[in-house]
């Protein structure tokens, strides 16, 4: 029963584009009525008509502990009663910045914003201002965001020509994005030939997780960081996904690259609104007030999102095994869903990140993922819904494990996905 969903879905489009505050949650790609939220523990979420879900969506990401962990609770509504806001520096943002720069090496400096958009945006401003150059290279199916200059995925088959996805954004924006393909470091390198000493970053999703779960194949982000240094541009890693997902450290520590530049989203609010970007001391004083590229925010640093951020990352510290735990939950899954569904899909899988592709292609790049039959992804996502599983509606989205979905979980979920493969026509 989806009544109440119904009902608030109609009332919401009134008053809020397409009945939602972000694109993917209306259900569109699926045919579906979104279902509205109301409350979330552990490994579950209900909605308004008290249907209970397992969630695999997790937030998109942030929730890698499971809903409303009580350690994170407690301390959040500690800080509450200190009050919410109060736009001057605080110990807290101290705290998180060391606690960053423990954990992940590279970002020996960072600055603390309110979204991973806000987190990319302001990289790519600190790269080109460090290098004094205009262009970036982005890969095709690669998200960092909704700014301007990043919503470019280029023309086909031309990979050097800049086209905005969305109607609004200025060509002009986006004529210094240029958009080479995922895996393929053919094209990455035709772009440097092409604009000698222009390029000022590459930027990348180390594991590209936007267009459902690409991994890097072996040497890809080691070119990336040569071609880069070789010809004095900066490799940023948009780690909004994989930051404290795949390991502590992040895709740099899984895969042992190191980029100059690094942004953070999702898990280091631990569920309230922070993104963070970073890297090395002599890149980073390049940031206002102590150089001239002008970076600020009126809730940047936020009291309330620094507590739940700094107790989700100390939890994350001081029980390593988790990151162990994750990925023998995700291979059961993959394992699983490629016993039961046989040549029909492709299961890619690293840590606690999974797509099912309904595609008999390998999925290395986007053209691979783009193969995926869409209408098969719905019918495999209502099926989903209606047993009681919540996953990305969307055959381009991640499926996020957390440290709360026991084994149950997981054993109940294998076998409604096994199910839901048999009854695809
Ligand atoms: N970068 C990556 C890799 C993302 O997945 C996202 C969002 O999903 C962003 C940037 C933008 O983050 P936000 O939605 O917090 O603005």
């Amino acid at each position: 029963m989806e009544t109440k969903s119904k009902e608030l879905f109609e009332r919401a489009k009134k008053h809020i584009p397409g009945g939602v505050n972000s694109p993917v949650r209306a259900f569109q790609a699926v045919g579906r009525t979104p279902r509205f939220m109301k409350a979330a523990k552990g490994s579950r979420i209900w909605d308004e008509d008290e249907n209970e879900f397992i969630d695999y969506v997790c937030s998109w990401g942030p929730g890698i502990l499971g809903h409303a962990d009580p350690r994170v609770i407690k301390k959040v509504k500690e800080a509450c009663d200190l009050g919410l806001t109060y736009g001057a520096p605080t110990q807290k943002e101290v705290e998180l910045a060391e606690l960053i720069a423990e954990l992940v090496p590279s970002m020996e400096v960072s600055r603390l914003v309110s979204s991973g958009t806000e987190a990319v945006m302001s990289a790519v401003r600190a790269a080109r201002g460090y290098t004094g150059k205009d262009k970036i290279i982005k890969f095709r199916g690669c998200y960092h965001g909704h700014s301007d200059g990043l919503l470019v995925k280029a023309g086909s088959g031309a990979l050097t020509t800049s086209v905005p996805d969305s109607a609004g954004v200025p060509a002009d924006y986006t004529k210094n994005t240029l958009v080479a393909e995922f895996n393929d470091r053919d094209s990455v390198e035709a772009l440097f030939q092409s604009n000698p000493g222009e390029i000022a970053a590459v930027i990348v999703e180390p594991v590209a997780a936007n267009m459902g779960v690409v991994l890097p194949e072996e040497g890809f982000l080691e070119f990336l960081r040569d071609i880069t240094k070789n010809n004095d541009s900066l490799l940023i890693f948009d780690e909004v996904i994989t930051g404290f997902r795949l390991a502590l450290g992040g895709a740099q520590e899984y895969f042992h690259v190191t980029p100059d530049l690094t942004t953070l989203g999702k898990i280091v609010g631990g569920g309230m609104p922070i993104g963070a970007y970073g890297g090395k001391r002599e890149i980073m004083q390049m940031i206002s007030p102590d150089g001239p590229v002008y970076q600020a925010g009126t809730l940047s640093g936020n009291p309330i999102a620094t507590t739940a951020g700094i107790e989700t990352l100390k939890i994350l510290k001081e029980d390593p095994d988790i990151y162990k735990r994750l990925e023998a939950r995700g291979e059961k899954m993959a394992q699983a869903v490629r016993d039961a569904a046989g040549e029909r899909v492709r299961v890619n899988q690293i840590g606690s990140l999974l797509s099912v592709f309904f595609t008999k292609n390998e999925v290395r790049d986007y053209e691979s993922a783009a193969s995926s039959d869409l209408e098969l992804y719905a019918e495999y996502f209502g099926y989903l819904l209606d047993h009681g599983i919540y996953t990305a509606p969307s055959q381009f989205e991640a499926m996020f494990l957390s440290d709360v979905h026991t084994e149950e979980d997981i054993e109940t979920t294998c076998q409604i996905m096994r199910d839901a493969l048999c009854s695809l026509r």
